[in-house]
């Protein structure tokens, strides 16, 4: 039934309800109306009219005229004013008593009279009763009837209440229930309402749209499973490690590969978080944690199908953060060839040092005048072999220091030490070549500096490297400052030149390994920084350079004090 047809039949039936409700007051009410002036219409004027005639006949004798002619009057309307069965047949015999008392007028007739008058009064005041009695009942039966209808009015009213609204907003429910269906992709969802009701029409709409939805994710869905069948091939087929997460950190995908490095099956990965598999999986943890926050470049190492194997780890955010894809590159034939050659460098530059130093050692003892005498370009050519000798075993001496940084067999012997020692190493291991070029070197020392806990072999080198480029790359007769400065508690070992000084662009490639300025005239080998940086990073370090073009150099060892 149509809500519209509802609402009109219950306010329709209540209307009726309230109309016969209505009449049936109105009614009753002219009932005993109609009662009540019955009562006054006839037998309260026929008890007023018998009591006038009693008070006739009691002042017949005082005042006749008068009284006879009120009696005379009250009986003239009484006969008028018959209501009772038997009150004509006193009213007539009233009358004859009445004439036989004119011609007679005895007390025996006045008596008759009387008991005639006392008869109507009885007749009058019993019907008065009775029809008393009858408004009452009249009354009551109205109280009882109206109180009925008034009951059954509210028992419908309050029905109507209940139903009506619940009429209007269960669909509107069911509705609104269908649509969070719908939104929640259950395409199943169907809503039933009675065809002719206003709500058929939306229902059919619904379940229209429903079904259209249904098939288009079915087909979507068809499609989506082919391209993931797709895309499932490409990734396997490519041998290096691929793992998807979204942003949960639940997994999406794993190729074959990943599944036999990180060594959990398939069925356990997909769809589960990769967070709670890490607890008990490093690889998997160190991968998840890379994800969040950078874990550094070094490979990863990972021990699989019985050999040692090294990977490149890359992250790849996937569009609007819907998740990231974790690739590993197999780098370990590089890393093979690496090792090899850092293993190859260890060789040859450790096996150089003895025949450089017998070529130095032959060297002195030809420079040795005892031995004889060298002419003038005798001389310069055996300093040329010494000096090409000492680049030589510089050279081999920083490779053997590169190569222990990257076998990562530095080992640091650490004491406490106070900074001025390392500077004045550096100032004693410079001095020849600082007066070679003439250089003069100033010390900033304040006075109140604290230790540093290093291995001092290796930052005694640092500065001793720093402070050799400051005097190669500086012009003759030009000033380098050596100092210290504490700031809270780190402290900072300084070595300031005026020399060239570097171009900004390269300040942070200047460190690399085997890197030099382009147009670099000085011989070197692009190692020193590099080993320099790697010695201050392994004591929790940091190097810098400060530099202008055409203004000099400043490079800067920050340490923790002791
Ligand atoms: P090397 O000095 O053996 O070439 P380094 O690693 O010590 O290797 O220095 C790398 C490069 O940085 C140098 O080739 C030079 O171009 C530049 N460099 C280093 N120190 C200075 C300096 N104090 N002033 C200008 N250039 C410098």
């Amino acid at each position: 039934m149509k809500i519209r047809t509802k609402i009109t039949l219950s306010i329709g039936t209540l209307l009726v309800v309230i109309t016969l409700f209505g009449y049936h007051a109105a009614h009753t009410t002219q009932r005993i109306k109609h009662n009540i002036e019955n009562i006054l219409a006839d037998n309260y004027n026929s008890v007023k009219y018998a009591q006038k005639m009693l008070w006739a006949i009691n002042n017949f004798e005082q005042d006749s005229l008068i009284a006879v002619n009120t009696f005379y009057d009250n009986l003239s309307l009484q006969s008028i004013n018959i209501s009772e069965s038997t009150e004509k047949q006193h009213t007539e015999q009233l009358e004859r008593q009445f004439k036989r008392y004119t011609a007679d007028r005895t007390k025996e007739n006045l008596i008759s009279i009387s008991e005639s008058i006392n008869m109507i009064i009885l007749l009058n005041g019993n019907a008065i009763e009775s029809k008393s009695q009858f408004a009452k009942d009249t009354a009551h039966e109205a109280l009882v009837l109206m109180i009925v209808f008034a009951v059954l009015s509210i028992i419908f009213a309050a029905f109507m209440l209940a139903k009506i609204p619940q009429a209007l907003t269960n669909p509107i429910q069911k509705l609104i229930e269908g649509i969070l269906e719908i939104s929640n992709h259950n395409y199943d969802k169907r809503l039933s309402f009675d065809k002719k009701s206003e709500f058929g029409k939306v229902a059919s709409s619904f379940n229209s749209m429903a079904q259209d939805l249904a098939q288009f994710q079915q087909s979507n869905m068809a499609r989506i499973i082919s391209t993931k069948q797709y895309l499932e091939i490409v990734i396997n087929s490519i041998d290096e490690p691929i793992i998807g997460l979204d942003n949960e950190k639940q997994i999406l995908f794993v190729n074959k590969i990943a599944i036999s490095i990180l060594n959990i099956p398939l069925e356990k990965m997909v769809g589960k978080s990769a967070l709670d598999l890490s607890l008990s999986n490093d690889l998997l943890r160190r991968l998840v944690k890379g994800v969040d926050k950078e874990v550094g470049n070094e490979p990863l190492k990972i021990y699989a199908n019985e050999k040692e194997s090294y990977f490149d780890v890359h992250y790849l955010s996937l569009p609007e953060n819907s998740g990231i894809v974790v690739m590993l590159s197999n780098i370990t034939k590089f890393k093979e060839l690496d090792n090899a050659k850092t293993n190859f460098i260890s060789v040859i530059s450790h096996e150089l040092k003895t025949p450089i130093s017998a070529i130095m050692m032959s060297l002195q003892l030809l420079q040795d005048n005892r031995i004889g005498d060298m002419n003038e370009e005798q001389s310069a050519l055996a300093q040329s072999i010494s000096d090409s000798s000492d680049r030589l075993l510089s050279i081999s001496s920083e490779l053997l220091k590169m190569t222990q940084v990257e076998a990562g067999v530095l080992q640091l012997s650490p004491k406490i030490t106070k900074p001025i020692e390392l500077i004045n190493y550096a100032i004693g291991a410079t001095r020849v070549l600082a007066s070679k070029f003439e250089c003069s070197i100033e010390v900033e020392y304040p006075e109140s500096i604290d230790k540093l806990f290093v291995d001092s072999e290796k930052i005694a080198w640092v500065i001793t490297n720093l402070l050799s480029n400051a005097i190669h790359y500086s012009s003759n007769n030009s000033r380098i400052i050596i100092g210290v400065r504490q700031i809270e508690d780190r402290i900072e070992i300084y070595i300031r030149d005026f020399g060239k000084g570097i171009d900004f662009r390269y300040h942070k490639t200047i460190f690399d390994r085997y890197f030099r300025v382009p147009g670099t005239k000085v011989q070197g080998s692009g190692l020193g920084l590099a080993i320099s940086k790697d010695f201050v990073e392994a004591h929790g370090g940091t190097i810098h350079i400060e530099s202008e073009l055409g203004k000099g150099s400043c490079f800067i060892i920050s340490l923790a004090k002791t």
